[in-house]
């Protein structure tokens, strides 16, 4: 299986769109398909690049040109901004990402954009993020219909579990498993070769989120970000937050900030892993829960928390 832009088969009737190196923004999404009837799982971060992939899904699976069904796995832009372009599908999302979806819109983001350059070294930060991408004059299309917990569906005769493990990366965080064909479209849950980021937490919580996902054995992932992965890559996460919690709890005892025990930490076998100013939002999260404070990251100091851990690292 390559590292290739576009679409690939990852089982029968079922569908991968990458989007390498995949780093901020350039999410993967899934496609389903039986017979005449299609699941598209998560749209993509603008109007342009979701457009392009309906395209390629079309030239490959003609019966595509009509989705019954999308499926948003959480409430980030790059999984859901593209939404509008999905004419005529019933949109679904677990109840807390259906919530959360409307809080930072698209017109936000265009209007962050515009002001970056007069923003400093965050704005800076930022526009290396997502510089790239075109939030303008899109429409959010918001799920119409919710779930919670977990709901199966079928695809022609293809079923489908829905499976909410959030709150985590964001609130409302789904898995969409395949298990007649033992593929897994992970959504953010698992970012692949790269920091996974805590927006919402508790990190314990994505730990039970591997843990679920190991024992559903699937024997290929889509992850929201990166190449294809296998259950390798969910131990080594796993094992990741893990060894964030052990580090993070003793730099907490002695008083270190969050930035400070980023910068101090030797991160080993996650070294080579994309986007390491994550670090920090993560450490932060875990100290948020140490101290039992359970409100979620906050964005924008999440932001110059990272634009500082990247410059330091350059
Ligand atoms: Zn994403």
């Amino acid at each position: 299986m390559s590292y290739t832009k576009g679409l690939q088969e990852v089982g029968e009737g079922l569908y991968a769109y990458l989007q390498p190196e995949g780093g901020w923004g350039w999410s993967n999404a899934g496609l389903v398909a039986d017979g005449e009837r299609t699941l598209l799982i998560d749209t993509l971060y603008d109007r342009a690049l979701t457009e392009q992939m309906l395209r390629a899904m079309r030239a490959a699976v003609p019966a595509a040109a009509s989705i019954d069904t999308l499926v948003n796995t959480h409430a980030n832009g790059d999984h859901c901004y593209g939404n509008e372009l999905v004419g005529g599908a019933r949109i679904l999302a677990s109840a807390a990402t259906a919530a959360e979806m409307p809080e930072l819109p698209p017109a936000a983001m265009a209007a962050l954009v515009e002001q970056a350059p007069q923003m400093g070294e965050l704005g800076r930060f930022f526009l290396d993020c997502f510089g790239a991408f075109d939030f303008r004059g899109i429409e959010l299309k918001l799920p119409e219909e919710t779930f919670s917990g977990e709901l199966a569906l079928r695809v022609g005769d293809l079923e489908l579990k829905l499976i909410e493990v959030g709150p985590a990366h964001t609130r409302g965080d789904t898995l969409v498993f395949v298990p007649e064909r033992r593929v897994l479209f992970s959504g953010d849950i698992l970012f692949n070769g790269a920091h996974p980021i805590v927006w919402a937490g508790p990190a314990s919580n994505w730990i039970a989120a591997c843990d679920r996902i190991i024992a559903m054995d699937p024997e290929v992932i889509v992850p929201g970000h990166g190449p294809l992965a296998g259950l390798d890559a969910v131990r080594e996460l796993k094992a990741y937050f893990e060894y964030l919690y052990a580090e993070s709890r003793t730099r907490h005892e002695r008083g270190m900030s969050a930035l400070e025990a980023a910068r101090s930490l030797a991160l080993e076998r996650w070294a080579d892993w994309g986007e390491h100013e994550r670090l920090v939002v993560n450490i932060a999260s875990i100290y948020r829960e140490l101290e039992e404070d359970p409100e979620p990251a906050n964005a924008l100091l999440a932001f110059q928390q990272m634009a500082e851990l990247s410059r330091r690292a350059e």
